[in-house]
This record gives C-alpha cells, structure tokens and sequence, in this order.
C-alpha cells in the first residue's frame, strides 16, 4: 500500500455494552504524532455510548467508528438486521463484511458478502471485507484458492469495481479462521504470502487503484505479536479481536503500529 500508517482495527465482537463501551475510551492512549488510522468496531447498539465516551476523552478525532455486518436492503421487514444508512446515521463510517463468525456462525454466503459490500458502497460507507481459509484448506494446500474466490466473489460485481476504480476507499483483511480467537497466529511470512497473492489479484482487477487497499492482518494479534506482524511485508495493519476489549492492550497494539 502507498503512504500513510498502519491501522489498527478493533472488531469487540457480542462483547461490551453501552456502559463499557462509555468507559473505554477513558483508558485509550493514543501516542502524540502516532500515524496510525484506528479503528473500532463496537456492537451497534454500543456506537453512541462509545461514540460519547471519545468525545469526552478528546479523541473522535483519532478514532473512527464502524459496525461488525449490515444488510444489503435499505429497511423492511428484517427482523434483528441494521441497514447501512442506520450505521451511518448512528456514526459507523466503516464496516466489517464476511467476517469469518458471519461466515461460519451465521452461514453467509460470497454472494451475500458481495450484496453487503455493493450497498456499504452505495451508501457512502467504507466496506472492510475479511477473507481467509479455514485449518481443512490451509492443510489441503487450498488457501489460495479460498481467499481468492472470496475476493473475487465481490470483485466480479461491475456495481462495485466502478465506484472502486473511482476512488472510493475498501480494506480487505486476511484472518485465516484457524487463527482467531485460538491463540494460533500465523506467522509474519505466510501473513505476507497471504497478503502477497491478495495484492496481485486487486492489482490486476483494479490497477493502480488496488494498490492503495490496505490489506490487515486478523487472528489472535496481541500487544506482544502486533509490531513483528506490522512490519511484516504487505501487511498494512491489524484487525483485532480479544485483545481489543481492553484498552490498556489495545493501546499498546497502537503503540507498536
Ligand atoms: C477478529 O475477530 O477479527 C479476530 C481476529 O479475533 P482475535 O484477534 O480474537 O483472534
């Protein structure tokens, strides 16, 4: 990716509440001059509180806002889902498509990944989708294969390459499933492997434009393993589970950015 700094993405999963989400930003520590683009991805009924708490703590400035998942309609009779104008208006500028839980836990399919990611964008909202491969794949020698069918999926949609080629922002993150939550991460070099046949595939689908994707790295980062695998080549940043529902932790995951 050109220029800019790392990001630092914290996706809390079902985990605090309004009230914890209030507090949490009391214990953030956001280096002065750090160039780092933070990220957090709060349940969305914690968005207001912890969009609340950064504003008491001086820090919405430094700290963006997005939603774990969307639905692709724009209102009806969807019972439990939020539309991407809702996330917008509730203060999400970014949000999490295909996270593997979404995949896995809730059976989203690539092509519901690619409706979410085309009415993310057609909302005005920054798409981040995750891809990865699960232990089966990856010992099957399939990850590639895997990761670039999930990429492709929403790259073949002309609805989205068009505004895509046009500018509009997209971040991908690669989080092998066999890597979250499981204290298993993958090592820098097969992160940067990963990463390396992802770039390709946006560099030729997108041209130069593909280049400008930052591609993060998911799966059981911590406060001890985000600075090798930051440095690692092709890796733009982290996408962080566990270890971003606290933010002693996660400000030093920050910190090593
Ligand atoms: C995630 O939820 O995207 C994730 C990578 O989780 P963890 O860091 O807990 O493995």
């Amino acid at each position: 990716m050109s220029g800019g700094g790392k990001v630092v993405a914290g996706n809390w999963k079902m985990n605090l509440g309004p009230r914890e989400a209030l507090d949490f930003p009391s214990g953030l520590r956001v280096p002065d001059g750090s160039a780092a683009e933070i990220l957090l991805f709060p349940p969305a009924i914690s968005l207001a509180g912890l969009r609340e708490g950064l504003e008491r703590s001086g820090l919405s400035h430094r700290v963006g806002l997005g939603v774990q998942n969307v639905y692709f309609e724009e209102a009806g009779a969807y019972t439990g889902e939020t539309s991407v104008s809702m996330a917008a208006a509730a203060g999400a500028g970014h949000v999490l498509v295909g996270h593997s839980e979404r995949r896995h836990v809730f059976g989203e399919t690539d092509a519901d990944t690619a409706r979410k990611v085309a009415a993310v964008l057609r909302g005005g909202l920054i798409p981040v989708l995750c891809v990865g491969e699960n232990l089966d794949e990856r010992e099957a020698g399939r990850v590639e294969e895997v990761i670039l069918r999930q990429l492709e999926t929403v790259l073949a949609s002309e609805t989205i390459r068009a505004p895509l080629g046009s500018g509009a922002r997209f971040l991908l993150a690669y989080e092998p499933v066999w890597a979250i939550g499981t204290g298993k991460t993958a090592t820098p070099e097969d992160a940067s492997a990963a990463h390396a046949v992802l770039r390709s595939h946006l560099v030729e689908r997108l041209g130069d434009r593909g280049r400008e994707v930052p591609i993060l790295y998911g799966g059981s980062v911590n406060p001890d393993n985000a600075g090798e695998l930051m440095s690692a080549d092709e890796v733009d940043g982290v996408l962080v589970g566990g270890a971003s529902l606290d933010p002693d932790g996660f400000s030093r995951i920050i910190h090593a950015a």
